[in-house]
């Protein structure tokens, strides 16, 4: 641990490394006059006036550090405190830089923007072998770990390799999906290269363990967007394609329909190029299929104009969303994104919020999402829905109408840049905070709902946001989740981390698959693994095909991971 991280105050006070800001600096010179003339009294009264020299240097150098790190923030060494030799007019100008400018909004040559991160969140290394996801519920010991950071170092891990394989990317599934016992994990991040670029085709291809965020970073100045990626920028392309995931994007739906082509690597260390067009039912068994037949190495995406999007909201009984959705959203080209947020505990109301291109000018200062250090007003907030049904009625009827009072006008590729740092609760030990989705075809959407209400509040589940999302029919992967066009109910909720606990979601999982199921529906695979062979094979009508590829082409089983060893060992 840095001494920055241990001692926040002394570095604060006795260093002039780094920034502060306006509000720091202001309250760093209250809190040093202050202490100040507490210690001159006391030393005084107890001691003798002479005594109280000693303070002296202590206070002026506080003053001289807090300075200098204000005059850092904006962009000014300390050499400019020079100005308070130069009479009236340097004492203002350096009353104005300290007390009243504002520091630059980038990163300056004395370092990043105060309170704000360099990164987006990373689960960390793997340390002692064991794999575990951002829940932290899902442990699994592995034989060990290859970082490759080349294509042909990839293609002799797995050529060369005697055991099974498991593929982690970010590692931000929720249910072992990266890991299984005793095989080789590969950690793709190190595969992280942009390999070729057209702003004019607007297309781009990457290695598969690159992050969304870092292709935002070298697309923005292009005026350029991801097509489809998910709400939250931490994950990897590859860990993304192969959960066939999607956004909150209108008129679109799974990453599938925006990936041009794919190079991968088979179980036999093959190395093959497939799209829709060739060997495509590689294609389809690669994207949305988890690693069952074929590592992800390179992806060529399609992209899309960055343009600025305006906020707008309606709250709304939950019965009256569909007609809603389809009258007002479905068809309407301007709209970007759209979600709509069903309110536990009484699942009654809904607030539909769309981004619409504007041209009108940002509410924000930056083109991309600014990153935070920490998040403690959301931890804070999502603290006090999860403790009772009043915390949950005051974001309804307080939070949420004071957060949807401002105009926002964001970047698109600021409001597809979400840290999921801001969800991550203080400790996981007892309650881990997890996903789960429900894909259901747009023509059933209050039954579902009314089943998953009903079946929330039977089983007490401490739910804290259903957000519904809207995709069209996949364009034929084997494990399509979106079979036809459906809403995506997703459904965050927090549970405890016993066994206990981790059965009793089972239970509830179940029924809500057979729901799903019954209604010709399915449910996402990224998280806990609860469901039966006979509910996934009901979901998933197309796996089967999936693993008659499978035993062609990976005979030994080498390509593993929980789902795997769940739904295809005993199959
Ligand atoms: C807070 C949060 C919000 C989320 N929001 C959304 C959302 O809005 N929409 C959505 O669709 N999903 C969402 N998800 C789920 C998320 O899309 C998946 O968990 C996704 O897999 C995460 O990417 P990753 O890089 O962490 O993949 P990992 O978890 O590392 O891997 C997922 C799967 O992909 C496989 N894999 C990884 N890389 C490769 C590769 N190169 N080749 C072959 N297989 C590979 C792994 O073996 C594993 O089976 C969310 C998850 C979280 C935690």
């Amino acid at each position: 641990m840095i001494f920055k991280d241990k001692l926040p105050v002394s570095y604060l006070l006795f260093t002039t490394r780094g920034r502060i800001n306006r509000l720091t600096y202001w309250a760093a010179s209250i809190f040093i006059w202050a202490t100040f003339y507490v210690l001159f009294n006391l030393i005084e009264f107890i001691i003798s006036y002479t005594a109280t020299w000693t303070i002296y240097p202590l206070l002026f150098f506080a003053l001289f550090a807090t300075a200098v790190k204000r005059l850092h923030d904006t962009n000014k060494s300390g050499g400019w405190l020079f100005l308070a030799l130069i009479p009236i007019l340097g004492p203002a100008v350096l009353i104005y830089l300290l007390g009243f400018k504002r520091g630059s909004i980038q990163a300056n040559r004395f370092g990043a923007v105060p309170d704000t991160a360099p990164d987006y969140f990373k689960n960390p290394d793997i340390k002692e072998k064991i794999v575990n996801d951002v829940t932290q519920i899902n442990p699994v010991l592995v034989a060990r770990v290859e970082n490759p950071k080349t294509v042909e170092e990839l293609q002799s891990i797995i050529k060369m390799s005697d055991r099974s394989i498991c593929i982690g990317g970010g590692r931000f599934s929720m249910g072992g999906q990266t890991a299984s016992e005793g095989s080789i994990h590969i950690d793709m991040r190190h595969l992280n290269n942009v390999i070729e670029f057209s702003s004019e085709n607007k297309t781009i291809k990457v290695q598969a363990g690159i992050r969304w965020c870092d292709i935002q970073q070298y697309i923005d100045k292009y005026d350029l967007s991801v097509k489809i990626m998910q709400t939250y920028a931490n994950f990897t392309v590859g860990g993304a394609l192969s959960v066939n995931c999607h956004g909150r994007y209108i008129g679109l739906g799974s990453v599938i329909l925006s990936v041009k082509s794919l190079d991968v690597i088979l179980a036999s260390g093959e190395f093959v190029h497939t799209s829709e067009k060739e060997r495509p039912e590689l294609f389809f068994a690669t994207i949305g299929c988890y690693n069952a037949l074929a590592v992800i190495v390179q992806v060529e995406l399609d992209l899309e104009e960055n343009v600025a999007v305006k906020r707008s909201h309606k709250k709304m009984p939950s019965e009256a969303y569909k007609k809603y959705f389809f009258e007002n959203i479905r068809e309407n080209k301007d709209i970007v994104f759209h979600n709509g947020d069903i309110y536990p505990p009484n699942y009654k109301n809904v607030r539909a919020v769309s981004w619409i291109k504007t041209k009108e000018k940002p509410t924000v200062k930056t083109r991309l999402m600014p990153l935070a250090a920490a998040y403690p007003i959301e931890r804070y907030f999502i603290e006090t829905f999860s403790k009772s049904h009043f915390g949950k009625w005051r974001r309804e009827f307080i939070i949420d109408p004071i957060v949807f009072a401002s105009k926002r006008i964001h970047w698109r590729n600021y409001e597809a840049g979400y840290d999921v740092l801001e969800l991550e609760p203080e400790s996981r030990k007892r309650n881990t905070y997890v996903l789960q989705e429900y894909f259901i075809s747009v023509k059933k959407f209050n039954e579902f709902s009314a089943s998953m209400s009903e079946i929330f509040t039977r089983y007490k589940v401490n739910v804290i946001n259903v957000s519904i999302r809207h995709a069209k029919t996949d364009s034929g992967s084997l494990l399509a989740w979106a079979k036809d066009e459906v809403f995506a109910f997703v459904v965050w909720y927090k549970q405890g981390t016993s066994e206990m606990d981790k059965n009793k979601v089972a239970v509830w999982t179940r029924e809500l698959i057979d729901i799903s199921v019954s209604l010709n529906g399915s449910y996402y695979l990224p998280y806990q693994p609860h469901a039966t062979k006979e509910q996934f094979h009901k979901a998933y009508p197309k796996a089967e095909k999936l693993f008659e590829l499978k035993k062609q082409l990976d005979p030994t089983f080498k390509f593993r991971n929980v789902i795997w060893d769940t739904y295809y060992k005993s199959n």
